[in-house]
């Protein structure tokens, strides 16, 4: 079967024909071909509904499912595929009905999930097929976190947890956030973070120099709290971490874990799958998952 999986993030727009043997078999899912779009947010709502519609007609006439798997930032109610709330990045995308509308543009049946949950079933299902309560932190420009309550449940509306762990207070009134509170944990536990602590740019070099090697310390000290509260406030059993920051692990990664080690009660998890997890996971959750009746079927 080939299907098409879409990941919508306040940048770009990346889509992708993806092929599996039965939907169930993780281990068959395989990217054929992806392509990217640039979002265009500056340029308004329906300017970036074009630019999702073009990601996906790239590949549509090559698909032989009757599903569209798509994976969206914002928060989203899975169960009527709406966006509940988006930020500028998406402008316009607050209360819109994005699953009704691409069903409609392509006479297919869309599931339309958060990109960090996307991610999430992707890593945990398709990369690592994991058991338990797996969580996922993703850090890009903010840190975004998602949790699988049992994996041993059927995938659907409300097995996964979006949780809000970006906005824990971390820092009584430090850095002022996006979302309108001081301190927030994704001003510090993320590539943003980093670059405000080091007061440097380029994450690579400031993860590599001997210069920056405080302002990494100071970002591994809060990585651990975060990692702390994640564990006490939701016992996960895995915690994978995903996103750019993983793809130069080899500068923080064992640093990390000697400093979690006796203090955090789960195994943590490298990100396998990249920027294709919300791809494959988007697709897997589409094919699997049970989120609200479409057309009289699930
Ligand atoms: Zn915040």
């Amino acid at each position: 079967m080939r299907i098409v999986g879409v990941d919508i993030g306040g940048t770009g727009i990346k889509s992708a024909l993806i092929e599996c043997g039965a939907p169930d078999d993780a281990a068959s899912y395989r990217i054929i071909e992806r392509a990217s779009v640039h979002t265009d947010g500056k340029q308004g709502r329906d300017k970036v509904i074009d630019n999702i519609c073009v990601a996906i007609d790239k590949f549509i006439a090559q698909s032989d499912a009757s599903i569209i798997g798509v994976g969206s930032a914002g928060d989203i109610d899975d169960t009527c595929g709406v966006i509940t709330f988006a930020t500028d990045a998406l402008p316009g995308f607050t209360g819109l009905e994005l699953r009704e509308l691409l069903a409609e543009r392509f006479g297919k049946r869309v599931n339309l999930v958060n990109d960090a949950v996307a991610a999430l079933v992707g890593e945990a299902y398709v990369g690592n097929s994991l058991k338990g309560r797996p969580m996922m932190l993703t850090l890009g420009t903010g840190l975004g976190c998602a949790m699988i309550e049992d994996i041993s449940k059927p995938l659907g509306s409300g097995s996964i947890e979006n949780i809000r762990l970006g906005h824990i207070e971390l820092h009584d009134g430090g850095r002022q956030c996006k979302c309108g509170l001081k301190g927030c944990a994704e001003q510090y536990v993320s590539a943003t973070g980093l670059k405000l602590n080091a007061g440097m740019d380029r994450v690579e070099e400031i993860l590599s120099s001997d210069k920056s090697r405080a302002a990494v310390r100071e970002f591994l000290a809060d990585f651990k709290s975060v990692l702390e509260v994640a564990c006490d406030r939701y016992s996960p059993t895995n915690i994978i971490i995903g996103g750019g920051v993983v793809e130069m692990s080899q500068y923080w990664w064992d640093d990390l874990v000697s400093i979690c080690d006796k203090n955090i009660a789960c195994k943590l998890v490298k990100a396998k799958l990249g920027n294709r997890a919300a791809l494959l996971g988007s697709v897997f959750a589409a094919l699997n998952g049970r989120y609200g009746i479409q057309n009289g079927i699930y």
